[in-house]
């Protein structure tokens, strides 16, 4: 029986890690199905976690931290958690290919993964020419035009990153006001290689068996545009990865919100006793990786108390 399962490994889950076992918890074990670090290990520039001077990719943020947590203990279980059910007065966690775990105490933090913007191509060009990440694939458009559809934070700071890459980049938004911050909206304002589209959508996007050749965009008066582009970004916003609390009945284990974010009070509890939840996943989080690291490390003193 484990002291606690923590699910996910981004900045959350490594810090549950790393505040558990420094605590004094002894089998604390981290499911997480790739490598550790989390959606921001996608991002090609982070300035704003606490105490870090430069500039730096999400990669070389969280490349020193799961080294940091597991020297305390901390061991990662690289599969997929299918879902977290009760058993009894603990916890079953059940993984990828029939394996179960038990556990007193769970952290659930498995985070959001990037949304499909819904455009005709999209599916089809996935991975050839349509990205969700542009540190993985900016390069590829070294000196080409490329779009970015979306208007968030994620949507204007890749453009900009891609901006120092590609010879132009479009922003394709479907209002005329942006949802970044004002400071990011204005560096983007300022660049002379990015020229706004606003008022549009994407209608579609066209191609051949070797990828992406263009990006057909629509105005709200129907004025059509070809841009003759071999490479979409689509940062449309995020979904929050709850399918691990869903149970065979279709209910889930814990009280999620509307939007299917986890109910949890100022301790990361949620509605089920040694169940906690932290970072992207909870409701009102402010998806920055320092409040991410910050419930990661509140949920797992809470556990700490729980079990001492
Ligand atoms: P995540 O980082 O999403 O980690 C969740 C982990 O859980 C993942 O590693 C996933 O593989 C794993 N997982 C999911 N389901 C399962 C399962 N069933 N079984 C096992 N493992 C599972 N924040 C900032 O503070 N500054 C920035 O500059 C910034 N830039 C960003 C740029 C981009 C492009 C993006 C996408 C986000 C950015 N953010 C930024 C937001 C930040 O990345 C998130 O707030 C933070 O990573 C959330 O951490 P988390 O641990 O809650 O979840
Ligand atoms: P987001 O804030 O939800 O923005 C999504 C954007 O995509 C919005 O502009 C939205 O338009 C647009 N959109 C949604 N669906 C669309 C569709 N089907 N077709 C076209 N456009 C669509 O998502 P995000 O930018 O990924 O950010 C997620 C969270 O992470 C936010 O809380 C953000 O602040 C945070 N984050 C922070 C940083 C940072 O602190 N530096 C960096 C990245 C992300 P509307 O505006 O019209 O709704």
């Amino acid at each position: 029986m484990l002291d606690l399962a923590i699910v996910g490994g981004g900045p959350a889950g490594l810090t549950a890690g790393l505040y558990a076992t420094r605590g004094g918890l002894k089998d604390v074990v981290m499911f997480e199905m790739g490598m550790p670090g989390g959606q921001i290990m996608n991002s090609s520039e982070v300035e704003n976690y606490p105490g870090i001077k430069e500039v730096l990719t999400g990669m070389e943020l969280m490349e020193p931290w799961p080294e940091q947590c597991m020297r305390f203990g901390l061991k990662h279980e690289m599969i997929q958690v299918v879902s977290v059910v009760r058993d009894g007065e603990h916890f079953k966690v059940i993984l990828a290919g029939g394996k179960e775990e038990f556990a007193k105490n769970v952290i659930i933090c498995t985070g959001s993964t990037p949304k499909r913007a819904g455009f005709d191509g999209e599916a089809e060009f996935f991975g050839k020419g349509v990205s969700t990440c542009a540190t993985c694939d900016g390069f590829f458009y070294k000196n080409k035009e490329v779009a970015v559809l979306g208007g968030g934070d994620t949507a204007l700071e890749e453009a900009l990153y891609l901006s120092n890459i590609c010879s132009k980049v479009y922003i394709i938004h479907r209002r005329e006001e942006f949802r970044a911050a004002p400071s990011t909206v204005e560096s983007v304002k300022n660049r002379e290689n990015i020229e706004l589209i606003l008022n549009s959508k994407v209608k579609n996007v066209y191609g051949d068996a070797m990828g992406v050749l263009g990006v057909l965009t629509v105005d709200n008066d129907g004025n059509e545009r070809d841009l003759k582009v071999p490479g979409i970004f689509t940062f449309v916003g995020m979904n929050i990865n709850n399918e691990v609390l869903k149970q065979e009945d279709g209910s889930y284990l814990c009280e999620l919100s509307k939007a299917g974010e986890v109910i949890v009070d100022l301790s990361m509890k949620t509605s089920v006793e040694g169940l906690y939840a932290a970072g992207d996943i909870r409701i009102l989080a402010p998806k920055q990786v320092v409040c991410a690291a910050s419930d990661g490390a509140i949920a797992a003193l809470q556990v700490i108390a729980r079990e001492h």
